[in-house]
């Protein structure tokens, strides 16, 4: 049996795990990131939290056939360097990841997005496992995604491919980070979704959420709560959020007519309630014969999805 170390660098925390080549977490590591400490920092952290997923796997060193890691940013996948700075690490842009933890690890390393990490995972352990040509989503704080046709990642001229939360649905809507107006992310995203419910609570509309919580700590799982508890509110809510994120999806599903697209990320736990509308939007605005086939269906992996898809993309990678 082959193994992969696996490592998931986010914003608030690095993950590491053994995997074996048929999808099996055999350990788990995790520590804070303590990103505002910077990039060298961060860079030891990995090595840290890596070398207990090793030890505690009780797996053989000669076993792990190599070494993965998924960020968030824009990285060149094929040189394993950092191309932007990723959310909140100071330094983070231009470090030659690959070569550094090859150095300090000694096991030949990939190093890709966080997004095409989960996608990929999905792909070949997950809700998507046995497709073709998937399109993953990921709703959280922010709207991020992934395309694989054939089993290939597609990455685009300069490794910026699957960024669907800034495509625009609304060319005079507000002004998204980006610099474009009316993304995606804008209107389907965790932050935003909590938004709209507070407005709505602050005007003194009557829903389940303003007993759940009070109006500035809502979240989107409080909404989605509220939605399954039957609150009229809150599933217009996911259902007008739902309905964005289809106008957006039918586009795409014209373009690359997948026959799989997958919605994870914390706001996909609000399941067929964000889901029917995504469905819904794409049967009625794409091309019929561009739906024939298609599924939309949750994540099956949770917060395990990029561990697994970057085990997934060693396995690949590394012939033995
Ligand atoms: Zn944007």
């Amino acid at each position: 049996m082959r193994f992969a170390l696996a490592i998931d660098l986010g914003g608030t925390k690095v993950s590491s795990s053994v995997v074996s080549e048929d999808g099996s977490i055999v350990s788990y590591s995790t520590r804070p990131t303590d990103a505002q400490k910077g990039g060298d920092w961060v860079l030891n952290r990995i090595k840290e939290v890596a070398a207990e997923a090793l030890e505690s796997s009780k797996v053989a060193p000669k076993q792990i056939i190599g070494v993965g890691l998924g960020t968030p940013g824009v990285v060149d996948a094929e040189k394993g360097i950092m191309l932007s700075e990723a959310v909140n690490i100071p330094n983070w842009k231009g470090r030659n990841l690959k070569k550094e933890l090859e150095q300090v690890l000694g096991l030949p390393t990939l190093i890709d997005n966080d997004a095409n990490a989960a996608g990929f995972g999905e792909y070949v352990f997950g809700a998507g496992k046995g497709s073709k040509n998937l399109v993953f989503v990921t709703l959280g704080t922010g709207v991020g995604g992934a395309v694989i046709l054939n089993g290939e990642i597609v990455r685009g001229a300069s490794f910026v491919a699957g960024e669907l939360g800034h495509i625009s649905i609304d060319p005079n809507g507000p002004k998204c980070g980006c610099g474009n107006y009316g993304c995606v992310e804008l209107f389907a995203s965790g932050p935003a979704i909590a938004q709209k419910a507070r407005e709505y609570v602050l005007r003194g509309v009557e829903t389940k959420i303003s007993k759940i919580v009070p109006p500035e700590e809502i979240t989107a799982e409080h909404v989605a709560k509220a939605a399954q508890e039957g609150d009229l509110l809150a599933q217009s809510i996911l259902a007008e959020a739902g309905k964005i994120l289809g106008v957006a999806l039918s586009g795409i599903v014209n373009l690359l007519n997948p026959d799989c697209i997958v919605i994870g990320g914390g706001v996909a736990q609000a399941g067929d309630w964000i889901l029917e509308p995504v469905r819904w939007e794409i049967k009625r605005r794409a091309l019929p014969d561009a739906t024939k086939v298609l599924r939309v269906v949750p994540a099956a992996l949770g917060t395990n999805a990029g561990i697994l898809g970057t085990a997934a993309l060693v396995f690949r990678a590394v012939q033995t």
